[in-house]
């Protein structure tokens, strides 16, 4: 197993630059840690912009639509447009509308909150549970009809998480075996300003194992996220990397695409994960302490 190689010297972040043209980021744990930015992040992308990179923002983060996440971008000072944003949410509806090609007549039922909400009525979804406060009250199975439309269960991560919400979608998957079961990613953390919490992956856990079925998930490191992204930007695998903090999302990702990877220390991977008898099978191709230290290539 090749080791990766450990950026340290201006030359090294200067080299980097003139290789790829196209920069791809995860966002928390690489640009910022909840509603904390990064310093020296802001430097970094306006470098690769001042030399005509293209960026490309790649997220697992389900509770925001594209245009939501832009709000944040726009809250911390960070330079990014719609186009540039592609987030889970976003490519469980693709996949719902163009690679599942569910129905028109059939509807979503949604573990999860207005971003993804948003997200599939953009793509002409229509759904139901999610943010209605209904259900979010303790499940009466006697007053439960189920709507015989539902031909899909999406999951993402929910703060609002309840009995009633495992139940209505454990139903509508396990009485009707051609019911999509989809999960916008499976991290199983979620990197918040305050430490770690559950993420994503943790929420779709339990219906996991209620069904002893596992969903079809469409954040990093599936595919359909880089279909995604595909379908929407003009890029050469060849001339693009991956700047990520979590080995077996964001690195796994860009590998599986055929990309350059760089590892960043700031967020979950930890450097014994990279180095020693724990390291993972997952190699990056790049480290470096943090996305700030491309200024250096300045
Ligand atoms: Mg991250």
């Amino acid at each position: 197993m090749t080791a990766p190689a450990r950026l340290s010297i201006a030359s090294e972040y200067a080299a980097l630059l003139v290789q790829f043209d196209t920069w791809m980021f995860d966002c928390d744990g690489v640009l910022w840690h909840g509603d904390r930015l990064i310093p020296g992040v802001i430097e970094v992308l306006a470098l690769l912009r001042k030399n005509d990179k293209k960026v490309v923002f790649v997220t697992n983060n389900a509770t925001k639509s594209r245009r939501s996440y832009k709000g944040k971008f726009d809250a911390l000072g960070v330079e990014a447009h719609v186009d540039e944003i592609f987030g889970s949410a976003y490519a469980a509806a693709v996949y719902l509308s163009s690679v599942a090609q569910l129905p028109k007549d059939k509807k979503v039922y949604v573990i999860g909150q207005a971003g993804l909400e948003e997200e599939l009525h953009e793509e002409g979804i229509a759904f139901l549970g999610g943010t209605d406060p209904a259900d979010a009250l303790p499940f009466d199975a006697a007053s439960f009809t189920p709507d015989p439309n539902v031909g899909a269960v999406v999951c993402g991560l929910d703060t609002a998480i309840s009995y009633a919400k495992y139940s209505k979608a454990f139903t509508y998957l396990s009485t009707n075996p051609d019911c999509l079961f989809v999960a916008t990613n499976e991290d199983s953390t979620y990197p918040s300003a305050h430490g770690l919490l559950p993420g994503a992956g943790a929420i779709s856990a339990p219906l996991r194992y209620a069904l002893g079925r596992d969903p079809v998930c469409t954040g990093k490191p599936a595919k359909v996220m880089l279909d995604c992204v595909k379908a929407k930007v003009n890029y050469d695998p060849k001339r693009t990397i991956m700047v990520g903090d979590r080995l077996n999302t964001d690195i796994l990702f860009g590998k599986a695409g055929g990309l350059a990877t760089l590892l960043v220390l700031t967020g979950i991977t930890q450097e014994a994960e990279i180095n020693g008898p724990g390291a993972s099978h997952i190699v990056p191709d790049y480290v470096t302490q943090s996305l700030a230290d491309l200024r250096a290539a300045a």
